[in-house]
């Protein structure tokens, strides 16, 4: 099932998140009143009072069962029958991943740009916490370097320590 999604960008990205994107609408209940947990999903989009549920599952099947465990009012089928899911169906989960990582970003941008202190950035992934202690690695020990290339050479310190040594001499009673 998820070799066929992590094809698509969007569901790579989805995954990344570690946390419901911005602006996920909660599940919609079809005509039997069942909810419909798209393939490859993974963060609760149960809503609880304002906002949604939002846990992070590890596959489907473990968010199918943390519905059917923690909001025991919602109706949900079980999970997919085994075997291989229509190609209908992977594109349709393919579509919704582009929408929702669309108005996630959408999101994201304006929240970045609008650098409120207020609002909590979303979790780091381990991928994004990584990159930025490399480059802050990085930018610390160009400032190493820069501070030892300013440094006088060998030869100049030499001078200067033979000089200070004769000037202290000089200054000293015989
Ligand atoms: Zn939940």
């Amino acid at each position: 099932m998820l070799k066929q999604l992590l094809i698509s960008e969007a569901y790579k990205a989805y995954r990344a998140l570690a946390r419901a994107p911005f602006g996920a609408e909660p599940f919609e209940p079809n005509e039997n009143d069942f909810i419909e947990i798209h393939l490859g999903e993974v963060y609760c989009r149960v809503k609880v009072g304002d906002e949604l549920c939002g846990n992070a599952l590890q596959s489907r099947g473990a968010l199918v069962n943390h519905v059917k465990k923690h909001h025991t009012d919602i109706k949900v089928l079980a999970s997919e029958s085994t075997g291989n899911p229509s190609m209908a169906k992977i594109s349709a989960a393919r579509i919704w991943y582009s929408a929702v990582m669309k108005t996630h970003n959408e999101i994201a941008s304006k929240k970045a740009s609008q650098h409120d202190p207020n609002v909590p950035e979303p979790p780091l992934t381990p991928v994004v916490a990584a990159r930025r202690l490399l480059s802050l690695f990085r930018s610390r020990s160009q400032q190493v370097l820069n501070d030892l290339r300013s440094l006088p050479s060998r030869r100049q310190t030499r001078r200067r320590v033979k000089l200070l040594a004769m000037l202290t001499t000089a200054g000293q009673p015989v």
